[in-house]
């Protein structure tokens, strides 16, 4: 029996993970964490009984508390809920599939009490890969890739020598956007962003795929979950996302993972690893798929891609600014305060006025983020 607690249980990744809960009797729920959708969390205390939940905003909480008085579940809020949740003894591995930089200090807590890490929560490696990292080997833990492009590479590095991998290919389908014009880009709205091509996930990774700032949090995603220079990854455009990723050997050899496009299968790969269970489903149908495509990616367009090699470049703190300025402005923009392409012009203000701090400690990391956020509210009322 492997006992999981997840992070984020009521939004995209979480829901899906407990689905696959559903399907695998020898997985457990152990605890559950979200932000503020009490009705869907406590449809998943009756279903499936956790010891212990968190629910970070201090209203929900209480109502939560009310709600479900009879179960005898505890109820943790905040922050430390969130810790208690991320450390709770007996939990084997921590899905964290919160949104946004919350996920930093859970994830540490997680890792020092010597649970696996099933990582959806890309920001956290964007902004503290070089604590997490570390502090993971240290403890002994695997991050296990819930990421499709990253668990991907992830398979198509089984067996290989990772000083024989000449680079990786990081597929992305270019989102709602492809093709067009910046011109273009000004006018789109809320409705036209969320419209994702091949993917259903949570609103804001909705967005940052149209703005391909998404493939910039997973350059950086990459390079610290396989320990790759960033000059070693390149981005390939490839609208189907039947490939969710590659990578190449020095002999010329690559290596891809493919698949229809579900968040299930990485999910449950992390999970199991290194078993892989049987999953119900589509399957991949290359003669009606006819053909694949691939192009490079359009970084005059789309500013927020070139903006994360650059933030990447610079490192120290810059990529905290990059992902900050990034989660403010995304939540500006559903807010219909700011208009699309304002996310990448917010992003560049930031980086712009930003003195790097060299390796940054947690408390650096968080102090970057409110400064970011603080600079962006002087600039949009
Ligand atoms: P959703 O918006 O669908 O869900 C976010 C979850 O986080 C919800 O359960 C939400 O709770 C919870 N949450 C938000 N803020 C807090 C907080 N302060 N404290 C505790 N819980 C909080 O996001 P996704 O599932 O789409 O994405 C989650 C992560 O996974 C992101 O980092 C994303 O980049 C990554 N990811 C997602 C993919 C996808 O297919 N969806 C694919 C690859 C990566 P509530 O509902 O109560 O607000
Ligand atoms: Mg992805």
């Amino acid at each position: 029996m492997k006992r999981i607690a997840i992070l984020g249980s009521t939004g995209s990744i979480g829901t899906q993970t407990l689905e696959i809960v559903r399907q695998n009797q020898d997985l457990q729920v152990a605890a559950l964490a979200a932000g503020s959708n009490v009705e869907r969390m406590e449809e998943q205390i009756r279903e499936f009984r956790p010891s212990a939940v968190a629910m970070w905003e201090e209203e929900a909480c209480r109502d939560l508390k009310a709600r479900i008085a009879d179960t005898g579940v505890r109820v943790c809020c905040g922050m430390d809920g969130l810790l208690e949740i991320a450390s709770l003894e007996g939990v084997d591995v921590l899905v964290t599939a919160v949104v946004g930089m919350i996920g930093i200090r859970p994830t540490i807590a997680a890792i020092e009490s010597g649970k696996a890490i099933a990582l959806a929560n890309k920001e956290t490696l964007v902004t503290a890969g070089h604590l997490i990292m570390p502090l993971a080997a240290k403890h002994h833990v695997p991050v296990l890739p819930v990421d499709s492009e990253h668990s991907a590479i992830f398979q198509s590095m089984n067996g290989e020598r990772k000083e024989r991998i000449s680079k990786i290919l990081l597929t992305a389908s270019g989102g709602p956007f492809r093709g067009r014009t910046k011109g273009e880009l000004e006018t789109m709205q809320v409705e036209d962003a969320l419209k994702h091509p091949n993917w259903a996930m949570g609103r804001k990774i909705t967005i940052d795929s149209a703005t391909m700032v998404n493939k910039g949090l997973e350059v950086m995603e990459a390079k610290w979950l396989f320990d790759v220079d960033l000059e070693r990854i390149e981005v390939v455009v490839h609208p189907q996302s039947i490939i969710h990723s590659m990578v190449e050997y020095v002999d010329g050899a690559v290596m891809a993972q493919l698949g229809m496009p579900d968040m299930k299968l990485p999910i449950a790969y992390a999970l199991f690893y290194p078993d892989r269970r049987p999953m119900q489903g589509k399957r991949l149908d290359f003669a009606a798929l006819g053909q694949m495509t691939f192009e490079k990616p359009d970084l005059e367009t789309f500013t927020g891609l070139k903006l994360a090699f650059k933030a990447a470049k610079a490192g120290g703190s810059m990529p905290t600014v990059y992902n900050a300025a990034n989660e403010m402005a995304v939540g500006l923009f559903l807010e219909r305060k700011i208009g699309f392409m304002q996310i990448p012009e917010l992003i560049a203000a930031c980086m712009e006025r930003h003195k790097v701090i060299e390796g940054p400690k947690v408390e650096d990391i968080l102090w970057t983020e409110q400064e970011t956020y603080e600079y962006i509210r002087g600039q949009v009322q």
